[in-house]
């Protein structure tokens, strides 16, 4: 029988993960010998090219930790897996760095890490003996246990490991390999389906989103008062003091905690659209050059636009749709607010000026991101705004004055 063939895909769960008191102490000093190694080995890279003006190639640095493994006991009561996963990163960063400089971009060359920002332990390899059940066992390292609240795939397909100290708080990424999970199709029947299985998606800043059957999801408001209390009291306390110390932590925690609960609503939303919704169709977004960097000036409206946090969005979509097998399109964003949907006129105004769409050629009048939802709908699958000839045009400026 022929099964239908599927893509694999990465996919990977974070979990928390928690230890014994001094099993956390253990973490943090594996992390700090860790960014040692790190920067130990930017440091011989960077003199090894100066020397001779060659590079220095991750297998030759691998040599190089077996002679530190023969010295020191502390090497080697860690995994080889752990001491080389730092070696396999510092090459990521090199490789990067020389990518970007052959596609012209002006990349920061890879820099030496203060041991705060040295958070993570990555694994050169993984095997499956390292999570049995819900306790990972690295060697060198503590047992770590987890308590997912869903179910691990097999740990034979496991593919990457990686713990991360975070404050006070232990992180698990671990990666799987898994099947395509393709969803059934969104049955155009169903009776209580209030949307049309195709969707263009308009995001703005009044209304987070707009789908061109209607439906909205209202802007994001964040309840930023804790943090700036936790910030105001951070400001109070003397610089170097133990209660400082505390203050940022608390501070720290929170922030982590907004980050968390926001990459968790957009995946709501983003699960939400993919379940409903057959194809899918976004403008492709350069958020870049609307934010400040960018060049714009207005502040208010770069915090705004990102706190709607559509980059995430976008590509939360953009795999959900692969992996459920849906369809996903970015189309092109010139001119989607300021084309009438209806006959395909173009408004030259400044956009600021109207939140409402009134087309001056066929007198069509629409919610502005509506109006913008139903171009990129357009725009992506072809769905046709009613299309209208010169002749007709002629005539319905006639009738709309
Ligand atoms: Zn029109």
């Amino acid at each position: 029988m022929d099964t239908p063939q599927t893509t694999t895909f990465h996919k990977t769960y974070q979990e928390r993960g928690y230890c014994s008191r001094t099993g956390y102490a253990r973490i943090r000093e594996v992390l700090r010998a860790c960014c040692w190694l790190y920067n130990q080995s930017l440091e011989q890279r960077k003199n090894t090219y100066l020397a001779d003006g060659k590079g220095m190639t991750m297998y030759r640095q691998m040599k190089g930790l077996t002679q530190l493994r023969k010295e020191q006991q502390f090497w080697r009561d860690i995994g080889l897996t752990v001491s080389r996963g730092v070696l396999v990163r510092v090459d990521r960063s090199f490789k990067a760095f020389f990518r970007r400089v052959k596609a012209g971009e002006k990349p920061g060359y890879p820099r030496f890490k203060p041991h705060q920002r040295y958070q993570c332990i990555e694994l050169a390899s993984v095997t499956a003996g390292m999570v049995k059940g819900n306790r990972i066992k690295v060697k060198g390292l503590p047992v770590i246990r987890i308590r997912p609240n869903r179910e691990l795939p097999d740990s034979s397909q496991l593919k990457a490991l990686r713990i991360g100290m975070h404050g006070r708080i232990l992180t698990v990424d671990l990666v799987y390999e898994e099947e395509q999970n393709i969803l059934a199709p969104v049955d155009m029947e169903q009776a209580d389906l209030s949307h049309d299985t195709v969707v263009g998606i308009d995001v703005g800043v009044n209304e987070r989103m707009t789908f061109s059957d209607g439906n909205t999801v209202s802007r994001r408001v964040i309840d930023r008062s804790r943090e700036t209390k936790l910030q105001q009291s951070i400001s109070r306390c003397q610089r170097g003091s133990n209660r400082r110390r505390k203050a940022v932590a608390t501070f720290a925690r929170e922030k982590r905690r907004n980050t968390v609960r926001n990459r968790n609503e957009c995946h709501r939303l983003t699960t939400a659209i993919v379940q409903n919704y057959q194809k899918i169709a976004v403008e492709k977004l350069a958020i870049k050059n609307m934010s400040r960097k960018g060049g714009s000036r207005k502040r208010g409206l770069n915090r705004s636009m990102m706190e709607q946090a559509w980059g995430m969005l976008f590509q939360q979509l953009r795999y959900k749709a692969e992996w459920a097998g849906r369809q996903f399109v970015e189309v092109d964003p010139r001119y989607t607010s300021k084309t009438c949907s209806r006959c395909g006129e173009v408004r030259k105004e400044k956009l600021a000026v109207y939140r409402v769409f009134v087309c001056p050629l066929c007198g069509y009048t629409e919610d502005r991101d509506l109006n913008a939802a139903k171009n990129i709908l357009q725009r992506g699958w072809g769905y046709p705004a009613q299309s209208f000839s010169r002749a007709e045009k002629d005539i319905l400026v006639q009738l709309s004055i």
